[in-house]
């Protein structure tokens, strides 16, 4: 039966990468019927943020990455937090100690630090020196008497080569000469990661464990365990890293990337193309085809077209794609979105009598199919807000033809006269201002546009007209004229 897991630490919100990540997880579970667990890697306690765990659920719901075994639902083998797990990892501790596997070590952190400064003086690479591996029981006793307290250490077996078949990378290769003995548990009695996540990967009975990239030289250290413990090893996926558009490795301070899951939420994109979008950093489809329901993804994930070099992560494509899924969305579903953004802004008051409502409603109809994400409706239709028309240089130029107050002062006349100011009436108003003028295309058309918007381009004319209304209307014009 396959199993994988999702094994964040709970530092804080959902990051693009961690998402990615669970992502693979959920569809490579999904497709190969097997199940998806979720659990929490909170030993480090010094990186521990207390909503961490709620957060990185809630982005994964939102994502509509669900899982079989969590925290909130439990399962078959929990407690799924490493750090109520503690008396689960005992054994295996004790284990290692008896056979020799791993031994007390008891430098500080001062002496530690100076072997390392000493290390690198002398050009080497910074390594454990194996000073404690073969402390006999009396001179560890003199060190408890002094008062220190010691971590456990893994001894690093010599000569030897680890090696494993990734998933994705293939054969890979590490000399345990380049590997000094590291800490599996810390002077506090907790285990360090390294540690705990292959007993609760072994005692999970996870098949598989896809991670990224940038775990893959801990990886050697996590065989050596499991061999030295006479476990079972897991395969591996290592995924590529994902790059910036400039090529270099996605930091979380990159800000031409919008970084976390609950960002994405509240600009207003959908999860159903933040989801697409994510799938295919690293993961590439049979064909042309690149937007794909989240039931397409799982009847076509497979790690054989998952790439070993890095996914370049192109915002402007992220957004391109869910302008796509806006455009082909539901309106209400988009005025729901995109309705509290007016609001927040205070363009729009908090409580809408029905009118207003019925407004708003077509004033976001009007941009769907621009908006690259809800939030955007705010610069968007900001114009509709404001009772000065801001003018660009072309625009400017436009107005100063000769043909320009010709067109407008008739349809000033026309919309002064005008019983009914419906989508429909105005369309019929702009013909009547052809008829008179005899102005008609760009001269005619653009003229009303720029100078009640102040906008070149924009959405569908007569219903802009519309929803600026007629008040609006003759005000704008009456500046201008
Ligand atoms: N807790 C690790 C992280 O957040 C995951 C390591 C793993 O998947 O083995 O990067």
């Amino acid at each position: 039966d396959v199993r994988v897991r999702y094994a964040p630490s709970p530092t804080g919100h959902l990051h693009i990468g961690g998402a990615r990540t669970a992502l693979f997880d959920y569809l490579y579970a999904r497709r190969q019927g097997g199940q998806f667990i979720v659990r929490f890697e909170d030993t480090d306690q010094t990186r521990h943020v207390e909503s961490g765990v709620d957060n990185q659920l809630e982005g994964l719901r939102w994502l509509g990455v669900d899982w079989d075994e969590s925290v909130d639902i439990g399962g078959p083998y929990g407690p799924y937090r490493q750090m109520e797990r503690l008396d689960l990892y005992q054994p295996f501790i004790d284990q290692l100690l008896r056979e020799g596997h791993a031994y007390y070590c008891f430098c500080t952190e001062a002496e530690l630090e100076a072997e390392r400064a000493a290390q690198e003086a002398a050009g080497e690479m910074p390594m454990y020196s194996g000073k404690c591996r073969s402390l006999t029981p009396e001179e560890q006793q003199r060190y408890r008497d002094e008062g220190r307290k010691p971590s456990i250490r893994f001894r690093v077996p010599e000569n030897k080569t680890i090696a494993f078949t990734d998933r994705i990378r293939e054969r890979v290769e590490f000399d345990s000469n380049g590997i000094g003995d590291f800490i599996i548990v810390r002077p506090d009695g907790i285990p360090t990661y390294n540690f705990a996540v292959i007993l609760d990967d072994h005692l999970m009975k996870i098949t598989l464990v896809i991670r990224g990239e940038e775990h893959l030289t801990n990886t050697p250290r996590q065989i050596m365990m499991y061999e030295a413990l006479g476990l079972p090893v897991p395969e591996f996926a290592h995924l590529a890293l994902i790059l910036n558009a400039d090529r270099k490795k996605m930091s979380k301070r990159d800000e031409s990337i919008i970084q976390f899951i609950q960002q994405y939420q509240s600009l207003g994109y959908l999860p159903e193309a933040v989801v697409n979008f994510i799938a295919l950093l690293g993961w590439s489809p049979k064909g042309e085809e690149e937007m794909f329901t989240k039931e397409e993804l799982i009847a076509q994930f497979d790690l054989d077209r998952v790439s070993k070099s890095p996914a370049v992560f192109d915002m402007d494509k992220l957004n391109w794609m869910n302008n796509a899924y806006i455009k082909k969305a539901d309106p209400e579903r988009i005025a729901l979105l995109a309705l509290p953004h007016l609001q927040q802004a205070g363009l729009l008051p908090a409580e809408l009598s029905e009118e207003q409502q019925t407004w708003a409603r077509s004033l976001i109809r009007l941009y769907q199919d621009q908006l690259r994400y809800a939030a955007e409706i705010v610069p968007l239709s900001e114009l509709f807000f404001r009772e000065d028309v801001q003018l660009d240089d072309e625009a400017g130029a436009l107005l100063g033809e000769e043909h320009a107050p010709i067109v407008l002062s008739s349809f000033q006349k026309q919309a002064e006269a005008a019983a009914d100011f419906g989508v429909d009436a105005i369309k019929g108003l702009i013909k009547a201002v052809q008829t008179e003028t005899g102005y008609k295309g760009k001269p005619l058309f653009m003229t009303i546009r720029v100078a009640l918007t102040g906008q070149m381009h924009g959405p569908d004319l007569n219903m802009t007209i519309h929803l600026l209304g007629r008040d609006q209307v003759l005000a704008r014009l009456k500046k201008l004229l």
